[in-house]
């Protein structure tokens, strides 16, 4: 299987001819993934974000058989069914209320992809077909499809290499402030001015709220967060939220953009939607969006073939309703105290950069990039699943970690020093 796998399948963004190694899992429960040899990883990374519950969970495992009884799948389009439905009203309950319509995709990079769309016919339905690009910041990562690509960092983003094909936007500094800390003079004026340059070509500012995911693991202040949401006001430029990797409590809150007290004209989601059961995302928008594109008889230009998939709607809505259930503030805050309490020990080593945690995100950044096959290797040993790329060693369990599981995670970044 391994030597198959090696010769023919391509994993995330690895080489075809000389892969890195992979290890062969055959199953998984709570924070524990198997592997095919017997041995027992504690799981530090949630799946890419998404395993909030961990695995194998028995509510959603139901959840999931329950709709499969009825019917795995039909198309959206001329067709609704509860488990859309449900979810819809959820996710507008708890996202923030200038929310009002939901789109469903089927992955993040998709629902960013959406939500250009909507932002561009946004500005051709009032008028402003000049309004047609995109302002963001540098260490951002929106997704892997070539309207996502083009906001991505132009160099920890992974896609340099497409810069030919790709639709050229705006970028400023990336947020220095960290999380925490007040604005201080000075630390706007870069993308104040760039709104005000670009106001009449641009449809939309696009950002990862509070945490900058995979472009660097990087928390930035909420105060400036806050402040551009008024300055795209002010711009009359639509402020789209990526909240793929931070929605549903990773951050403490059940959305980031609320440690800013904003809310956006349009909101992207996925990831954790599904409890990392199923591939789902969705684009939010406001009345005020949604109207303008719909405005003498416009309709939004997409609708993919597995939109709203029952399947993967019946398992968000008990995801959902599991996290509800759950004290999920205190889970993660208690699992930022330890992130924190055990994490801190490594800040003066030398081979570390800094230390930074937020909610049940720790990250270790080291001054050199780390040989991930190798490192990778030793978490195995020592019974952990840790990805590290670039000079980042980070870790987002489940939710649902104990404190000695977790331990386990923070003692094993040791191995990466
Ligand atoms: C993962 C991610 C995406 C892309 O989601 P996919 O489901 O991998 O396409 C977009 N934005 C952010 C912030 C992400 O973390």
């Amino acid at each position: 299987m391994i030597e198959f796998d090696r010769q023919h399948i391509w994993h995330p963004y690895t080489s075809a001819t000389a892969p890195l190694p992979v290890y062969p899992v055959v199953s998984a429960r709570g924070v524990r993934l198997q592997l095919a040899d017997g041995r027992e990883l504690v799981d530090g990374m949630s799946s890419w974000w998404c395993a909030i519950h961990g695995y194998n969970h028995p509510a959603l495992n139901a959840a999931v058989t329950e709709q499969l009884d009825r019917m795995a799948h039909v198309m959206f389009g001329g067709l609704t069914h509860g488990p859309a439905v449900d979810l819809a009203e959820q996710l507008l309950r708890l996202a923030p209320a200038s929310m009002e319509h939901v789109f469903f995709a089927d992955s993040g990079s998709v629902a960013v992809e959406v939500a250009i769309k909507m932002a561009v016919q946004y500005q051709v339905a009032r008028g402003r077909p000049h309004k047609a690009r995109l302002l963001t910041v540098r260490g951002g990562y929106h997704g892997d499809t070539f309207g996502a690509m083009a906001v991505c960092d132009p160099v920890t983003g992974m896609h340099q290499l497409f810069s030919a094909v790709l639709p050229k936007q705006i970028f400023a500094p990336r947020p220095e402030r960290r999380f925490g800390e007040p604005l201080q003079t000075g630390d706007m004026d870069d993308i104040e001015r760039l709104l005000a340059e670009h106001a009449d070509e641009l449809a939309a500012v696009i950002i990862e709220p509070i945490v900058q995911g995979a472009g660097g693991m990087w928390f930035y202040s909420a105060a400036y967060l806050a402040r551009l949401a008024t300055l795209c006001e002010r711009h009359d430029v639509l402020l789209i939220l990526d909240e793929i990797a931070t929605g549903f409590g990773r951050s403490g809150r059940m959305f980031a953009c609320e440690h800013a007290g904003i809310e956006p004209d349009i909101l992207c989601i996925g990831k954790a939607l599904t409890g990392g059961y199923m591939t789902l995302a969705a684009t939010l928008a406001s009345h005020r969006v949604a109207q303008g594109i719909s405005a003498d008889g416009g309709v939004l230009m997409h609708g993919p073939t597995f939109m709203g998939n029952p399947l993967a709607c019946a398992v968000a809505n008990r995801s959902i309703a599991l996290l509800l259930e759950r004290d999920w503030q205190a889970e993660v805050a208690s699992i930022e105290a330890q992130l924190r309490a055990e994490l801190a020990t490594y800040a003066d080593h030398p081979a570390v950069a800094d230390v930074r945690v937020l909610g049940a995100i720790g990250v270790v950044e080291l001054h050199d990039e780390v040989d991930v096959a190798e490192l990778q290797r030793r978490f195995v040993a020592a019974g952990v699943w840790i990805r590290p790329f670039g000079k980042l060693v980070y870790l987002m369990p489940p939710y649902i970690i104990d404190p000695d599981d977790l331990s386990a995670l923070t003692g094993a970044i040791d191995l990466a020093l």
